[in-house]
């Protein structure tokens, strides 16, 4: 008979997927499923330095096919990446991947503007979606795609990528677990200086300043380290209009979350200062990230009574990037809603149109929880 350790040993040696798999499943075990293939739209400065190195790495996707306005970036992607000429996509036949049986998924890395329209035309195609984030530039526009991706039958989720970095993890189960308290207030702030000459800066594009492409991450952060909708919204605006880089968008806006238990986020949102942290203050001591959502180098302390002392997490299998550009093909071969899923992104925006109403209007403006 098996003692408990006995059992522990046996599991973590070589006979773990004998013990656990059903008969007959040895032979599919070793034939791994087919990675789900993604056709990145957009050949930017994400997609290329951030999104497709990451998926050489992918567990269960790979890149299959590329779609850009610029003939020279194909040629040197698809060469770079060993995608065949039938797997090159302009913006005029882009919804040819309908008839591209290899693309399971359309990653949407395009402005912000331009996400709600290629959404939908990749789930009019038949093709799953990942959208960057803002998911869009308007409610309304998120909602078109929540309706696309249903109609279709397909699956839509937002490149929230914090949600699969171990110390956002970390911080989330420690906040809403009351490790340092009950909490009671985040302060969280996230800019940078932006350089001028770019669509961030052009609102046709960007659909607003720093709060559409940055600020949006201390929101974020301040729904998902609660867990909880905010329920009232103050903002105020400051932006030099005499600096050329902010004709048509905000520099920076700061803004207060009232939630339901009672927690107030204190958020910055900045194109004009470098700020990226948060900090979770509960009645017995904070938890303190800095960097906090960045692609790399997060460090975290933790204070419960005493001083402040760092936690260092080991480095994960997966980085960031590759666990999130996982979790879609698992989703969609499991059937479980993507932890970032469309209405994740939709409620972001929700808050963010509250927020520039609340800064225009000079009032505190509620939502409906
Ligand atoms: P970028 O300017 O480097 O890339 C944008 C791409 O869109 C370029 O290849 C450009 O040629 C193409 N494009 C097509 N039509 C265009 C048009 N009319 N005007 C301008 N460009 C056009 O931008 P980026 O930094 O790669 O950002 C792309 C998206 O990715 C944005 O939505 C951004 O918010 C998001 N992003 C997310 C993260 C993250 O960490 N999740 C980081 C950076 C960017």
């Amino acid at each position: 008979m098996d003692s408990g350790h006995n059992r522990r040993e046996i599991l973590a040696g070589i006979g773990a997927a004998a013990l656990v798999a059903p008969a007959g499943a040895a032979c599919a075990q070793q034939r791994p499923a087919r990675k789900l293939g993604y056709a990145v739209v957009g050949l930017g400065n994400y997609a290329t330095n951030q999104i497709m190195p990451r998926l050489k790495e992918c567990e269960h996707a790979r890149l299959v096919a590329l779609v850009s306005g610029t003939p020279a970036k194909l040629e040197r992607y698809g060469a770079e990446y060993g995608i065949p000429t039938t797997h090159r996509y302009s913006y005029r036949d882009y919804d040819r991947i309908r008839d591209n049986p290899d693309i399971d998924i359309v990653y949407v890395v395009l402005p912000n503007s331009m996400h709600a329209e290629y959404s939908i035309r990749a789930a009019q195609a038949g093709k799953h979606v990942m959208c960057e984030k803002p998911m869009a530039i308007s409610v309304v526009e998120c909602e078109a795609m929540i309706a696309a991706c249903r109609k279709a039958g397909k699956k839509l989720m937002i490149g929230y990528r914090s949600r699969f970095e171990p110390y956002n993890r970390l911080a989330i189960e420690l906040a809403r677990g009351g490790h340092v308290g009950p909490t009671r207030l985040i302060t969280t702030a996230h800019g940078f200086n932006i350089r001028p000459d770019q669509w961030r800066l052009d609102r046709p594009l960007s659909g607003g300043g720093s709060l559409m492409d940055i600020g949006i991450y201390s929101l974020n952060a301040a729904r998902y380290l609660t867990g909880e909708e905010p329920v009232e919204v103050s903002a105020i605006e400051s932006t030099d209009r005499a600096d050329p880089r902010f004709r048509t968008v905000e520099d920076r806006i700061d803004f207060l979350l009232r939630f339901p238990s009672g927690v107030i986020a204190n958020c910055v949102s900045s194109y004009s200062s470098g700020h990226n942290d948060y900090r979770v203050i509960g009645g017995e001591g904070f938890i303190h990230m800095e960097p906090a959502t960045a692609y790399s180098g997060h460090r975290m302390w933790i204070r419960k009574g005493g001083e402040p002392r760092q936690r260092e997490l080991p480095t994960p299998a997966k980085n960031q990037f590759v666990a999130q550009l996982d979790h879609l093909p698992e989703c969609i071969r499991s059937g479980a809603e993507p932890i970032a899923s469309g209405d994740e992104g939709l409620k972001d925006l929700r808050v963010i149109e509250a927020i520039y109403r609340s800064a225009r209007e000079g009032r505190t403006v509620k939502l409906g929880g």
